[in-house]
């Protein structure tokens, strides 16, 4: 018997539900072939290591080098496809708890926005910009480079955008704010709250 492989999630919305924010084509590039390439390379290099059957976080919190970029990428991206929902349905602002604490940290929603936007473009070359919350539930904005997530330092992760090129070329070539100040339009608010909650 061989330990659980890991697989592509599920998406939760059709591959041209998020258009025109996200087109089909970046769907079947970005998950299609990204993530599943991370997919399939964490599967070759865990075989037979003591990551093997290990859950994705904790790979994320104790590996390094290839186990970890592929391990962290995957991670990363099943929170960031998992977060989204099409321009139509009514769930693209933040309500509840989640909003409470946006206003408790950054004041207002469009602050926290102004801010997350400008942390993604001034991001120097491939990574993520997150909104996580502390061991208090104190929400931060941070920048991580690569495959990193923000759960290596004891945040819990909530929202993230991915500025790393292929995330964005097709649809928007070189224009990174661009597109992610159309990501708000798609962004799940009732899916971050869960993630708060959790
Ligand atoms: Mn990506």
């Amino acid at each position: 018997m061989s330990a659980a492989l890991f697989s592509l999630m599920t998406l939760p919305y059709a591959p041209e539900a998020l258009e025109p924010v996200i087109s089909r084509e970046t769907i079947e590039y970005h998950y299609g072939k990204h993530l599943q390439t991370y997919v399939d390379n964490l599967n070759k290099l865990v075989a037979g290591t003591e990551f093997e059957g290990m859950p994705l976080e904790e790979i994320v919190c104790k590996s390094q080098g290839g186990i970890f970029n592929n391990a962290g990428q995957i991670l990363n991206h099943n929170l960031y496809f998992g977060q989204f929902s099409p321009v139509a349905v009514d769930n693209h602002t933040p309500k509840g708890a989640i909003l409470d604490a946006i206003n408790r940290d950054f004041g207002s929603f469009e602050a926290f926005q102004k801010e997350f936007e400008q942390k993604g473009v001034t991001l120097f070359g491939s990574g993520w910009v997150w909104l996580s919350a502390d061991k208090d539930g104190k929400l931060v904005i941070t920048q991580e480079t690569n495959a990193n997530n923000p759960i290596t330092n004891g945040l819990k992760p909530l929202l993230t955008m991915d500025v790393w090129e292929h995330a964005y070329y097709i649809d928007y070539r070189n224009r990174r704010a661009a597109h992610l100040q159309a990501l708000w339009q798609i962004i799940n608010w009732e899916e971050i709250e869960r993630r708060f909650a959790q």
